[in-house]
């Protein structure tokens, strides 16, 4: 098998075991593999799979910005399968960021698509994901036309699936309690939690206690609501969801009180603040999670940017973020500067000294350039003995004052060898973009490169600016 197939087993093998750092880690792998092979499929697995990952320890704006890249290639690459898959993330995001408008703008692209593509159980998740965000805005009546909806679609998918339809009644009885419909929600309750169906879906199951639970409370049947929140707490803290743990928790210390059952409401406190403190501990673990895993993108980012030789940026960063900068200034009128040098008769150099000798004179050089260069240039190696500086805001004069300045610097540097001197000196090309001409890094730096070459033909440690 393929490596970035055997990467992409890996990372959905890492993300279904809840290794959310380990998973991201190799996405990031995988988006650097898939870039080198132009492999689309494996930067959208990658993609997907970051975001559901950075929603799953809460990194919000970090699944945000998978999601944007996700986009990026799935509106050129990908179909409405993958699109489909990336709404439902989109949702899930808006969902928790309590972004109402956005969400059910996303779940009616969902609903649409997935109309066209058949995917009724997708049609009919969106549905009943409408209705709870209606239930949210109390708007109860849209919520159970919503609900209605949801079920008609789901009756549609092939093979039939019930829990399809179970999962929008949940929301349609909660619009029917909301309307203090107490007669419709009871009806629907009954036939729920009397469904067989229930004893294979253990959340769905915890969701119908819970609802039953707020029934009873709501008709000020106290003991019967503690009941059905003692039943939905059992199944809950079987899969572990604290936060609707916590709910229930608070639901039946209530009814403790309003039962008048001292000893019962003691016991529930207890019970409470042993589950806050659990949670809180597993908040701070969740936190530190995040920065080690911010740490370690960090780190990533930087080898995946870093020339190994110099420790000045590479290529392929300098390339994505020139064609950035160019972008920019043109749409601000602002020039940018491309100086382009090489070294000269650098292979003798290699041969007489040796290749690491070679390697200490490439060292130095890149050392000294970047002394004398602001923060924000980005200088670049190229590859073997060239380099590339890319200058924003500044004229080409100024440009060109630069270059002589890197030359003398270069042609100043105390190189020994043995205790003799051994002189460096460079040949520059330089270009700015002030009329916009070139929009990619490439176009620019074929006109330095250009002059570059003129500099070298001209007889070397000079600086050309003209063609
Ligand atoms: P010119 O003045 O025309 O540039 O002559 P030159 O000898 O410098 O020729 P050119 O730039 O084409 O050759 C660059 C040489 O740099 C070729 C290669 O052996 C050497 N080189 C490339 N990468 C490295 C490296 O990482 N370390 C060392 N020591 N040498 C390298
Ligand atoms: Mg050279």
């Amino acid at each position: 098998m393929a490596e970035e197939e055997l990467l992409q087993r890996k990372i959905k093998k890492l993300r279904a075991e809840g290794k959310y750092k380990e998973t991201i880690e190799n996405c990031y792998v995988l988006i650097e593999l898939g870039n080198k092979l132009k492999d689309y499929k494996s930067l959208l697995v990658a993609y997907m799979n970051l975001v559901a990952s950075y929603y799953c320890i809460g990194d919000i704006e970090a699944a945000f910005n998978s999601i944007e890249s996700h986009k990026e290639i799935c509106d050129k690459y990908g179909d409405n399968e993958e699109k489909l898959l990336s709404y439902n993330s989109l949702f899930l995001l808006y969902d928790h960021t309590k972004d109402i408008e956005k969400a059910k703008n996303i779940l009616e692209k969902s609903i649409e698509l997935g109309k066209n593509l058949n995917k009724y159980n997708i049609v009919s998740n969106g549905y009943s994901n409408y209705s709870h965000i209606c239930i949210i805005q109390k708007e109860y009546k849209q919520a159970i036309e919503m609900g209605i909806l949801g079920i008609q679609m789901a009756n549609l998918h092939v093979p039939l699936t019930p829990i399809l339809v179970l999962r929008v009644k949940l929301n349609i009885v909660k619009a029917y309690i909301g309307l203090k419909n107490f007669k419709e929600s009871k009806l629907l309750i009954d036939e729920m939690i009397n469904d067989p169906i229930l004893d294979s879906y253990i959340r769905e199951k915890a969701h119908c206690y819970d609802v039953q639970a707020h029934w009873y409370s709501k008709q000020k049947l106290y003991s019967k609501a503690f009941e059905s929140f003692s039943n939905a707490k059992v199944l809950v803290e079987s899969y572990n969801d604290v936060y609707l743990l916590k709910d229930i928790q608070m639901e039946r210390s209530k009814l403790c009180e309003s039962m008048g059952d001292i000893n019962l409401a003691y016991k529930i406190q207890k019970e409470y603040i042993l589950l806050l403190s659990e949670i809180s501990k597993s908040e701070i673990e969740l936190v530190a999670l995040k920065l080690q895993i911010k740490h370690s993108m960090a780190s990533m980012e930087k080898k995946v940017n870093t020339d190994y030789l110099t420790g000045i940026y590479n290529r392929n960063y300098m390339e994505i973020n020139t064609n950035k900068l160019l972008k920019l200034a043109c749409e601000n009128n602002e020039s940018i500067i491309c100086i382009v040098f090489d070294l000269d008769g650098f292979k003798s150099i290699n041969d007489q000294h040796g290749h690491l000798f070679g390697d200490e004179v490439i060292k130095q050089v890149s050392k000294a350039c970047s002394s004398i260069l602001r923060e924000n240039d980005i200088f670049a190696r190229f590859g073997g003995d060239e380099f590339v500086i890319i200058l924003e805001g500044i004229t080409l004069e100024n440009g060109e004052k630069k270059a002589e300045q890197i030359m003398k610097t270069i042609r100043n540097l105390n190189i020994l060898k043995d205790g003799k001197h051994i002189p460096i000196t460079v040949s520059i090309g330089i270009t700015d973009n002030l009329t916009c001409a070139a929009k990619y890094f490439n176009e620019l730096f074929n006109v330095a490169d250009l002059r570059l070459y003129k500099a070298k033909n001209g007889g070397r440690n000079q600086v050309c600016a003209v063609n």
